[in-house]
């Protein structure tokens, strides 16, 4: 039984209007029920969701076994704090600290946080291991970046729509060109440079893939000036661009579901969003012990960082990543799709390019950034039964729940087709 009755869309919008902080622009679709890659909306409309909650819910809406994991725990025990030691957290510990090669993790919940905790993480290492003066620690940021919403994390960010009135900053934060080594070099000669946070693909900014050596040649330069190399896996992280982690997306490793080549191993690694299946907020800083060590008792927490029922979740979410192979079909059927939009960019001027890895993949629309065509084509792609997003304007995000057969792959690719061709400027 349902603890709330049924609602209209036409309701439920209103009332999140009248009620709720404006802070988003959703497509006008309210849903109620998902299972794999379907979403449904209370008027029992079935569409298939291909944002996947930004990559959260890479594998499949409320999957079984994460669900039964969720249920299990939740009724035995949910929350301890980490006052007291509990049954589950050594064991998660282990878990992800293996899966992902790494000595030790430090649980948070949300991406913003796990992308705090390293920049804290990577301050104190830069003041007590390399020995920069106090107070002086720089990190090193891409323009462009999304990294989330916390005051420091906004600190790094360039865009107006996130920045504006919310000063005054956090300092220490230099911001370099993206998939631009020389400027990398130039900035690394500062000796107070701590760490270099960056996405392997630019995600929120529109899924910018870098220059195939970039990632790997900017590990280099981190590793010959001591600086930390700091990914943000949260949204690129666990199979969704084809490989376990995107930071192994240049090596020749035939073990798509390995934890990463041996010539970019990040220092720090940020993952979050899909650690949960999309379950509930699951976030994850993994590092190797000669830098996680600069953490004492006291300096870092968080009241539900590491809690049984997130540790329980956890371990299954990564389980259906590797049971039911989700970087191997991320691959897959991420090179089909992209073959299949050239096939479509031939057909139409509405669309300029597409690009992406695995399944996470954008179209750039032919029209300026700030026209409201990507957004009219979403609408469209909704009344033909498929969820996507823009993200800038005029760029659409494709991030289908990983789970995807090719067949439901190719009814979407059928959708988006049809879509665009029959849509009127
Ligand atoms: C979503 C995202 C975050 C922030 O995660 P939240 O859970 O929303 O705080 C950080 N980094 C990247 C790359 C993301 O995509």
């Amino acid at each position: 039984m349902s603890v709330i009755s049924s609602i209209t869309s036409k309701d439920a919008i209103a009332l999140e209007q009248k009620y709720g902080a404006q802070n988003y622009h959703p497509l006008p679709v309210v849903l109620s029920r998902g299972e794999g890659v379907y979403v449904w909306d209370v008027e029992g409309r079935k569409y298939f969701d291909f944002l996947s909650a930004y990559s959260a819910v890479n594998q499949g809406h409320c999957h079984p076994k994460i669900i039964s994991a969720l249920k299990e725990q939740a009724e035995n025990l949910t929350l301890t704090s980490r006052a007291f030691y509990n049954d589950m957290l050594g064991r998660y510990e282990k878990y992800v600290s293996e899966y992902f090669g790494f000595d030790k993790v430090l649980p948070m919940n949300t991406g913003a946080e796990a992308v705090e905790t390293a920049i804290k993480l990577a301050r104190k290492w830069g003041y007590e291991k390399k020995g920069i003066h106090a107070n002086k620690a720089k990190i090193i940021v891409c323009q462009n970046n999304f990294h989330g919403r916390t005051i420091t994390i906004i600190s790094a960010s360039n865009d107006p729509t996130a920045t504006e009135n919310f000063g005054p900053f956090t300092p220490g934060i230099v911001s370099i060109r993206y998939n631009d080594l020389n400027a990398l070099q130039e900035v690394l000669k500062d000796g107070d440079v701590a760490g270099f946070l960056v996405e392997p693909i630019q995600g929120e900014a529109g899924v910018y893939v870098p220059d195939e050596t970039y990632i790997q040649e900017a590990y280099a330069l981190c590793k010959e000036n001591n600086v930390l190399f700091i990914a943000d896996e949260v949204q690129t992280g666990i199979a969704r661009t084809g490989r376990l982690l995107a930071t192994c997306g240049n090596c020749s490793c035939p073990d798509k579901s390995c934890s990463g080549a041996p010539e970019v191993k990040p220092d720090i690694l940020i993952l979050g969003k899909a650690l949960s299946g999309g379950v509930f907020p699951v976030s994850a800083v993994l590092a190797n012990t000669e830098i996680m060590d600069v953490i004492r008792p006291g300096n870092h927490g968080s009241t539900f960082g590491g809690n049984p029922l997130a540790c329980a979740v956890a371990i299954a979410a990564l389980e259906v990543v590797k049971e039911e192979g989700l970087a191997e079909n991320a691959d897959y059927l991420g090179t089909i799709f992209r073959k299949e939009m050239e096939k479509l960019i031939e057909r139409t001027d509405l669309v300029r390019l597409v690009r992406g890895k695995g399944l996470l993949n954008a179209i750039v629309i032919n029209d300026t950034e700030d026209s409201s065509t990507a957004w009219n084509i979403c609408l469209a792609l909704k009344e033909n039964g498929l969820l996507a997003k823009p993200t800038h304007g005029n760029i659409i995000r494709f991030a289908p729940p990983l789970v995807m057969t090719e067949d439901q792959l190719l009814e979407c690719v059928a959708i988006i087709t049809k879509t665009i061709l029959d849509f009127e400027h």
